[in-house]
């Protein structure tokens, strides 16, 4: 039977890479709901959303449509049609999204899709409230972490290959507040799930990783 790996976790921990890594070695439908939360920011931004105004926000939403391309273990986010993988990882969205994020309506909406998408199992899908709100039922549930000077090296990596090289203290700084509105909010906060196996990948290779939450995932298939 095709499991369920709802993979939750703080910004920049490693989570896609992992799931990336899971849904490859178990033959599973990746899908990072983080691109999801990114692209409905992004739409916000390009239609000049003040995301006070809740009947604006109600109408963009309505205008909304998210498309997934898998490509190998590479996940494409199509927004209305358009490829926008690069935005999606722009400061201008890292800045937006933890407060988008925060909205019940955006929530409501991004949630439904997310269990549409999952609803046969097989899938490992990775954000903030994957094991708690979107799949409590998962039969794999993890919960990952690693130390903040390292995921800040991530993340500053990330950005430079993207061309946008930003300062580490840029970084560090978004990271935090993301992280502090994620475990703050109201609706769905950033928690771990009953029966989660927390893993902190700080001093753990990409391998090592996936090995261990691979001999995890076997169990319960
Ligand atoms: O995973 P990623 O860092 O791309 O997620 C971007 C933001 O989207 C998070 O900081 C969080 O505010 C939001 N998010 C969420 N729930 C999820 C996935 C992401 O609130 N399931």
């Amino acid at each position: 039977m095709p499991i369920t790996i709802a993979i939750d976790g703080f910004s920049s921990c490693g989570k896609s890479t992992l799931a990336k890594d899971l849904a490859a070695s178990m033959g599973y439908v990746y899908v990072d709901s983080g691109a999801m939360y990114r692209a409905v920011t992004l739409h916000f931004l390009r239609m000049d959303i003040d995301i006070n105004n809740i009947d604006r926000v109600n109408e963009a939403l309505a205008d909304l449509r998210l498309d997934f391309r898998n490509e190998g273990t590479h996940q494409r986010v199509l927004l209305n049609g358009q490829i926008v993988e690069k935005e999606l990882r722009s400061m201008a969205v890292n800045k937006l999204v933890s407060p988008v994020a925060t909205l019940s309506n955006v929530r409501a909406e991004l949630v439904r899709q997310q269990q549409h998408i999952g609803r046969d199992g097989g899938i490992v899908m990775d954000g903030r409230d994957i094991g708690t709100v979107v799949f409590p039922n998962a039969e794999l549930k993890l919960f990952v972490t690693a130390e903040t000077q390292e995921r800040v090296r991530r993340r500053v990596e990330e950005l430079k290959s993207l061309g946008t090289p930003t300062p580490s203290k840029e970084v560090e700084v978004n990271l935090t507040e993301r992280d502090r509105i994620d475990s703050t909010r109201e609706d769905s906060p950033l928690r771990k799930a009953e029966g989660v196996v927390v893993i902190d990948n700080t001093n753990l290779s990409r391998e090592e990783q996936a090995d261990m939450c691979l001999a995890l995932a076997k169990l319960r298939a």
